[in-house]
Parts: C-alpha cells; structure tokens; sequence
C-alpha cells in the first residue's frame, strides 16, 4: 500500500520535472509558461499529450523529436526521475500520506513543494545562464507573505525575526530594480542576498548558515577541479550551489526530526 503512495508521488514528482525543464527554458526567454503549448526546440512543431508524458515517452520514443528526430537531450529524463525521487524523499522525510487526509502534512507538504519548485527554478536558471531570475524572487516573495501568515497564526512563532527577512527580501528586490534602470542588467550580487533572506524564512538561521558553508566548500572544490582540468575559469553559478544545497539540507533535517527526535 504505501508502495502505491509512494508511486503516486512519485509520478506526480515526474511531472513537475517536466514543467521545470520547459519553465528553465522558456522563463529567460520571456516565454510564457503556463498556456503556450509545448513544442519541439529545433522543428517547432506542437507537442501532443503523448509527447509530453514523463519518462514515459522518452523511453518510447527513444530519446528523439517524433517529428523531426533529432536527439532529445538526456537531461530531461534525469531532471524528471530527479524530481520524482525528490518528491518521494520530501513525502517520505515526514512520513506524510496523500490517503489520510491530515490537513497539517498536506499544508506542509504544499508549502514545501512550492519552496523547493522555486529554488528548482532558480538553480536550474542561473546554472544555464549565471542568472538569478528576479521573477522568481518576487513569487518567492509571496509565498513567503502566505507561508509567515499561517504559520504566525497556527503556530506560536515570533513575527519579528520573521518580518526582518521579509523586510530585507523586499528591499533588495527594489535595490535591484534601481541598479538595473541605470545598468540595464539585474545585480547578482543584490539579488543573492534576496535569495539569501528568502532562504532565512523558509530554512531558519541555522540551515541557511549551513547553507551557506556547504555552499563555500562546493564552489571550492569546484574551483580546485576547474584547475586540475586545465579548465578556463568560468564564471561560477553560486545561487545554483545554494539552491541545491538548502533542498537537500531542508529535507535532510526532517528525516533527523521525524526519524530520530520522532517529533
Ligand atoms: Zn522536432
């Protein structure tokens, strides 16, 4: 039984992936995301539902356009097996199950998802282009309105600490719009420090200076082997590391809360 839930997640985890990929493409392109049907980048022609289905038509299609057959690149399949595991991992992390319909985990869980799909979205992002795309922040921003309201009202939570990061998420997403009217181009380092407030609520001080750390150590090691290969110094997509790094840690830290503490 709780294979089949774990299924179900799962599959529901493939098809996120698949929205990750087209969103990673499309949102730096100023392409719309959410009603522009699918299409093959190199022939443009419409993809059908049965194009499109995760893992699934991969497979059957062997990895080629169905119209033009050229190669589809790998990295879709493994972002959406990726997203899937992700996806059972968080469920898992606190024993959560779509069958009891307990409203705290779904609430959690909805939360949760929403957090991770926009770090997913950021990595992915600034991975392809060095970019820390600005639209996402302000989503970000207000989910983070949404998530500080339930929690301050269900929970007996301090509202300051809070509102702090709040409050500095905001003013640098402003900062960074001043700066790019006269620079023509989003601030990077501006807007990791949104990212960074933004991580401070969704991952308490604690996770994000873990954050943080993991995140030095990996760029270095990178580094490190950027020079043994001889490699020509790139520039280095950190918001990418952090993303990636607090995913891990935020459900990393369940797992020791659930499993270990039992809380
Ligand atoms: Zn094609």
């Amino acid at each position: 039984m709780e294979i089949f839930i774990y299924l179900i997640i799962f599959i529901m985890g493939t098809f996120f992936g698949s929205f990750f990929t087209l969103a990673v493409y499309r949102i730096p392109l100023k392409q719309d995301i959410l009603y522009t049907h699918s299409y093959c980048p190199n022939c443009k022609h419409k993809l059908t539902t049965l194009d499109l289905f995760p893992i699934f038509s991969y497979l059957v299609l062997g990895g080629k356009c169905r119209y033009c057959g050229k190669k589809i690149r790998i990295r879709y399949l493994l972002l959406e097996v990726f997203s899937g595991i992700v996806f059972v991992l968080y469920a898992m992390s606190f024993k959560f199950n779509i069958l009891f319909f307990e409203s705290q985990k779904i609430i959690y869980f909805a939360f949760g998802i929403l957090y991770f799909a926009s770090l997913f979205l950021i990595a992915g992002i600034d991975k392809e282009n060095i970019k820390i795309e600005k639209g996402l922040l302000i989503y970000g921003f207000i989910l983070s309105i949404i998530y500080i309201i339930y929690v301050c009202t269900n929970y007996k939570i301090n509202v300051y600490s809070y509102a702090i990061y709040l409050i500095l998420m905001f003013a640098f997403i402003i900062i960074n719009e001043i700066l790019e009217h006269k620079e023509k181009k989003s601030n990077y380092a501006i807007l990791l420090i949104a990212l960074s407030s933004y991580m401070l609520i969704f991952s308490n001080v604690i996770g994000y200076i873990v954050t943080i750390i993991a995140t030095i150590i990996a760029i270095f090691i990178y580094i490190i082997i950027n020079k043994l290969l001889k490699q020509k110094n790139k520039k280095i997509p950190i918001a990418f590391y952090m993303c990636v790094i607090n995913i891990i840690y935020n459900i990393f830290l369940n797992y020791i809360q659930f499993y270990i503490f039992k809380i």
